[in-house]
């Protein structure tokens, strides 16, 4: 059958694909999402799962969160549910909370047309939408969303899927597909760009080609995006186990420095440069898949590695100083400018800043300067981070195993390996007590 690819100027009918014939068993489905579904339908409401964890059953991956779309309205959700929240500007939703698992129950929306006129829908001279509380049917609900593999809907009354889009053939051809014009739908929100990324490299889907065209002509709209936004999408992007994937396809789309434009400009210039960002991603990607903790600061001190070194190079040659000094500097100055982009919490570039200053200590293994190193509330991180450039050939190797080595040494065994001899801590002269400092809180 031929599906239109477009909103409806008429009634559409959906392919419905009965519980028979697609592979989504409820032994599958998380329990609670389906506590909330029966709910729901005992109620007299219609109530399905949609998007990403539909897609990803039919893909036979494990969804990373179950979501339910319905026609009960929030206010109506909550009267179900004893621990249920309202929430959202953009978007009002509700969150009905089982322990650690969060069922997101969102209403039917419709979407907002560039011509049409809805007091709660609103749009900027772009197009871009800012705001779409346009309460709807199941029928208008599918337009608005993002990909054709994203707009399935599995219903809770018959265990069937229902598909307005060809998105269940999207899904088998592993095609990723914009519903709707694709250039206005990126118009629309410019954020459906790295979303597509980040599919592709997830689902191991092509981009369709019409939706590659949309991109190319769109990728200076990313600037309109709220940078707080970017940021979330970030983590999305980097943290969800296929960070090198993703990454070569950024470049690819030339989205990459539309995000972090100095880093882009570096990477066009060093080799070397590109090997480390590499490493780092593989890394990234090798602790997720491990089940180990990542944290985004690491990954955008490699990002920034590069140019701050630059910038901190040129502040040296101009003013002189301490490299310590420069670097942290520089790579102040550097995320400031960054934030304008993609704004990066507080809670992070501190850190990243330490993490990167610290560098240069590694090249210090004498004294007790050199020693005290050890003790440094960054070190674990900046430690890290050394490895990795080591790894790149961007640092010394030896140097690399110098630090690797004192870690597992006694305390004489330092003594000897930073060359300290003479009084020190045994000296009779009485030392100001040093002021604990607080543990780190970084893997
Ligand atoms: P993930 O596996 O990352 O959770 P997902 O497809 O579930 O993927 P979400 O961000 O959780 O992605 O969004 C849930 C659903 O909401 C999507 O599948 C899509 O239908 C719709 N959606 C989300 N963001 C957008 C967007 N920017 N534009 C249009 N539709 C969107
Ligand atoms: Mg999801």
């Amino acid at each position: 059958m031929t599906l239109k690819n477009e909103p409806p100027t008429s009634e559409i009918l959906p392919q419905i694909i009965p519980r028979a014939e697609h592979n989504i068993s409820r032994d599958d489905i998380s329990k609670n999402a389906l506590k909330v579904l029966y709910r729901l339908h005992n109620a007299g409401y219609q109530a399905f799962l949609v998007g990403g964890c539909v897609r990803d059953e039919l893909l036979e991956l494990h969804p990373k969160d179950f979501d339910v779309a319905t026609n009960a309205h929030p206010e109506e959700i909550k009267a179900l549910f004893g621990n249920c929240r309202l929430i959202g500007r953009r978007f009002r939703l509700a969150h009905v909370r089982f322990g650690q698992e969060v069922i997101e129950v969102a209403t039917f929306r419709a979407s907002v047309g560039e011509e049409e006129d809805h007091a709660d829908a609103v749009q900027d001279t772009h197009g871009r939408i800012l705001r779409d509380n346009v309460y709807g049917t199941i029928e208008e609900d599918v337009w608005r969303r993002d990909f054709t593999c994203n707009a399935l809907y599995y219903n809770i009354a018959d265990f069937s899927v229902w598909d307005y889009v060809g998105g269940v053939e999207h899904i088998r051809q592993r095609r990723l597909v914009l519903i709707g014009d694709p250039e206005r739908r990126l118009r629309e929100d410019p954020v459906r760009m790295l979303r597509a990324v980040r599919f592709a490299a997830k689902l191991d889907f092509t981009v369709d080609p019409a939706v590659e065209q949309a991109m190319h002509d769109c990728v200076g709209r990313l600037a309109s995006v709220p940078p707080a936004r970017l940021f979330d999408e970030f983590l999305k992007m980097f943290q969800g186990g296929h960070a090198e994937r993703t990454f070569e396809l950024l470049w690819h789309y030339r989205l990459f420095d539309q995000l972090f434009p100095e880093t882009a400009r570096e990477l066009d210039r060093s080799e070397s440069f590109g090997r480390f960002v590499k490493s780092a991603l593989v890394n990234t990607d090798r602790r997720v898949a491990e089940g180990k903790s990542v944290t985004p600061m690491f990954l955008l001190g490699v990002f920034f590695w590069e140019p701050v070194r630059i910038r901190a190079s040129k502040m040296l040659d101009d003013e002189g100083g301490s490299e310590t000094h420069a670097l942290a500097v520089a790579a102040f100055d550097l995320s400031g400018a960054q934030q304008r982009i993609l704004s990066i919490p507080k809670r992070f570039t501190g850190p990243m800043r330490e993490m990167l200053a610290l560098q240069p200590r590694f090249e210090v293994m004498r004294g007790r300067r050199g020693l005290g190193l050890l003790e440094h509330r960054r070190f674990r991180a900046a430690y890290d981070f050394l490895m990795l450039r080591a790894e790149a050939g961007d640092a010394d190797e030896q140097t690399a195993k110098f630090w690797t080595d004192v870690q597992l040494q006694s305390a004489e065994e330092r003594e000897k390996s930073f060359e300290i001899s003479g009084p020190g801590r045994k000296s009779s002269k009485k030392r100001k007590p040093r002021r604990r400092r607080r543990p780190a809180n970084q893997p």
